[in-house]
């Protein structure tokens, strides 16, 4: 691409709320045939907001909020947050909380009114020896809406889970359908679980989903794309997608998350709307094209 054609796409993006970097972000931006995108705050809003309590037998379902929005006042997960909001609204009371610790990608723990407390996804019950067969049906269900359950654990024992609901964002879809109609391969890369990720992806008609990753696994599957001759893209928001956006040929950020995603990104889409990709792709072809 030439200077002028260059500030021509840099100027038009900048207008359109699409900030690119530098003359490399644009031009490998133009070559990129793979999307990886970020599920949490890049699809959706990134404003889960608690729906369901459900208790296990024998355990009060304002107890079971209690205690799991007492942890999560320690924690500054947007899950945490949704849980704490649900709990001020429902009037489940809450306590202070000591030995609090976050299992990254996997959920918290500590000491409520005298009760170990554990709350997170299965993988910190299977870490904790708890065993969740009697809640998992229930769980799948709400999963399978595109909803994320958290299960809770108290001394040990599994007392219930709580589930949230994160709306996908309003311009997704078209996003989504118009870079599918440029011939990008899009994958859905998530912590999540793999029948939250796979209904959310569906309703976007995504098809390719990675469920379950730990932070490092976003960025191991980005080298392994590009290993296999893939030009790679990927979108996030989150302070733990901010290695993969670092590993990918082009690192795209909302300006709604992180600072930290912003500064390992060669594009930030200041509104945090996924159109601005279709936009980038647009104008980085047109300045490519100017070469000649
Ligand atoms: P994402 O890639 O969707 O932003 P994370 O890697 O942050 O996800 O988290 C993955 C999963 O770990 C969550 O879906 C949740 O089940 C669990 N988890 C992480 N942090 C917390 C927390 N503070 N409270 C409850 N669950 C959590
Ligand atoms: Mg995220």
């Amino acid at each position: 691409a030439t200077p002028m054609s260059i500030m021509t796409a840099t100027g038009r993006g900048a207008q359109a709320g699409v900030l690119i970097k530098d003359a490399e972000a644009l031009e490998r931006f133009a070559a990129v045939d793979t999307l990886i995108v970020d599920k949490t705050g890049t699809l959706t809003e990134g404003r889960p907001r608690l729906t369901d309590v459900v208790p296990a037998d024998g355990f009060d379902d304002n107890r079971l909020l209690s205690l799991a929005a007492s942890l999560e006042r320690g924690s500054e997960h947007p899950l945490a947050e949704a849980i704490v909001e649900g709990a001020r609204e429902r009037d489940a009371a809450m306590q202070e909380a000591s030995g609090f610790e976050a299992v990254t990608g996997k959920g918290v723990s500590g000491t409520v009114g005298g009760a170990t407390v554990a709350l997170g996804n299965a993988a910190m019950m299977a870490d904790l020896g708890v065993a969740i067969d009697a809640l998992a049906p229930n769980a799948d269900a709400m999963r399978s809406e595109g909803k994320t359950a958290m299960f809770v654990a108290v001394d040990g024992r599994p007392a219930g889970f709580v589930a949230v609901a994160d709306p996908v964002k309003a311009t997704t879809a078209e996003a989504i359908r118009a870079l599918h109609g440029k011939g990008l391969r899009v994958i859905m890369a998530t912590g999540d679980n793999e029948r939250t990720a796979r209904a959310v992806a569906a309703s976007l008609g995504i098809d390719e989903v990675r469920a379950d990753m730990l932070p490092d696994g976003k960025q191991r599957l980005i080298e392994e794309l590009r290993a296999a001759g893939a030009k790679v893209a990927m979108a996030g928001d989150g302070v733990n997608d901010a290695p993969a956006l670092a590993a990918a040929d082009v690192g795209i950020a909302m300006g709604t998350g992180a600072d930290v995603a912003v500064e390992s990104a060669g594009i930030t889409l200041v509104k945090g709307d996924l159109n601005g990709i279709v936009r980038a792709r647009a104008l980085s072809q047109a300045a490519i094209r100017n070469i000649k």
